[in-house]
């Protein structure tokens, strides 16, 4: 960054009319902390190194590509342009979780090819890496067309995607593959062998998605027995559409150590406690479920109410293109909604990585990395260390 950051920095804060964004130890209010206006706060969250666990391939296609691959694959998607796109596949306030599950149908041809998803799985990396983000899970479920694209096929093209923008950017990102709560048995066990399969290629973890209302973790027992037994690691989305019981199945049942959400987890202190205990990190994603009904509005988000009970708690999009949003927004939204200063999102980004499901090898270097950029920050807008 340019010292001319630091200096529109000082001037901005000067000029300052409602400084309401603050740094500083959000327990104490003292000479150390210090106020910043929105776009002084904005400047400086969104340079500042950044992690996300919790985002699908599937909602994170950008519409011009969008577009583009429908020219290529001769698709008729009924948008001449970007914006008609965007009507299409973004949700509006007062849709619900029927209308964003109808979003994804418009381009679910661009999952049918290996060069297509190559490319849909390096831009989301890209993209990741143009915000600042320094670490991040990606997740997709792989049972496409399976008469066009295996499942094998699909995460093989994601992988090689990955690892190309990986390489480019100088990030690191590593897949979670997901299956949906309504698969069989033996489809879902078919996912889980071919993970394990790709496990020294970039495949983290196993991920449970999808109706979480008729389709409880349990029925998925023995899947992820065996994926624990391969040396995946276990995410499970829970205590979204169905409250706290649904969590503690993830953890008591299917070995889940990180909840996709969890935001429900308030309705019921014993498993809250138990979340803690476990210290079970909750990847959490303020606006989806804001955008989908789950929470009313974002000033009661329970975020640092978890935090404060001792559960590591993160920030991601859950799905960037369908909800139209960005990670730097959605840090951004926390700290406007909740309060929270530049030190609860510098944890929170730290928990990214040491809640990750890489080796801690490779976590420590990681983090180095991020605390390389961190002060890097802190130098360029003279912000004390
Ligand atoms: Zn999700």
């Amino acid at each position: 960054m340019k010292t001319c950051a630091a200096l529109f920095l000082a001037l901005t804060l000067l000029a300052s009319a409602e400084p309401s964004f603050r740094i500083g130890d959000p327990a104490r209010s003292d000479a150390s902390t210090r106020y910043f206006d929105k776009d002084a706060f904005r400047q400086l969250v969104e340079h500042m190194p950044k992690t996300e666990l919790h985002t699908h391939l599937e909602g994170a296609v950008r519409p011009d590509t969008i577009l583009e691959l429908a020219q290529v694959y001769n698709i008729e998607l009924g948008a001449a342009n970007v914006e008609e796109l965007k009507k299409k596949i973004q949700m509006r306030p007062g849709e619900n979780l029927l209308d964003f599950l109808k979003k994804f149908d418009p381009f679910r041809f661009v999952f049918d090819h290996p060069e297509s998803l190559r490319r849909v799985a390096y831009e989301m990396v890209e993209e990741e890496a143009r915000e600042g983000v320094v670490y991040s899970e990606i997740r997709i479920n792989p049972v496409k067309r399976e008469d066009v694209l295996s499942i094998e096929g699909v995460l093989d093209a994601v992988l090689e995607g990955m690892q190309q923008a990986s390489e480019d950017y100088g990030i690191e990102s590593r897949l979670i593959v997901s299956l949906n709560r309504s698969y069989p048995l033996e489809s879902a066990m078919r996912v889980a062998r071919a993970a394990a399969a790709r496990k020294d290629r970039g495949v983290v973890a196993m991920d449970l998605a999808g109706d979480e209302v008729h389709h409880p973790a349990s029925k998925f027992k023995e899947v992820f027995d065996y994926a624990q037994s391969q040396g995946l690691h276990i995410t499970i989305h829970a205590g979204e559409a169905v409250g706290p019981d649904s969590i503690r199945q993830a953890l008591e049942v299917c070995h889940a150590e990180r909840i996709g959400h969890g935001v429900r987890l308030g309705e019921d202190p014993a498993v809250l406690e138990e979340v803690a205990r476990r210290r079970a990190t909750l990847e959490m994603c303020p606006s989806s479920n804001l955008l989908i009904n789950v929470v009313k509005d974002l000033k009661s988000y329970p975020l640092m109410t978890y935090a404060h009970q001792g559960i590591p708690v993160t920030i991601s999009t859950d799905d960037r293109h369908i909800f139209d949003l960005t990670l730097t927004g959605e840090y951004l939204a926390m700290a406007e909604q909740c309060g929270l200063s530049l030190q609860d999102l510098e944890k929170i980004s730290l928990n990214g990585i040491r809640s990750s499901f890489l080796p801690e090898r490779e976590k420590a270097r990681v983090e180095a990395r991020w605390r390389e950029r961190m002060d890097a920050l802190r130098s360029d807008f003279a912000l004390e260390p």
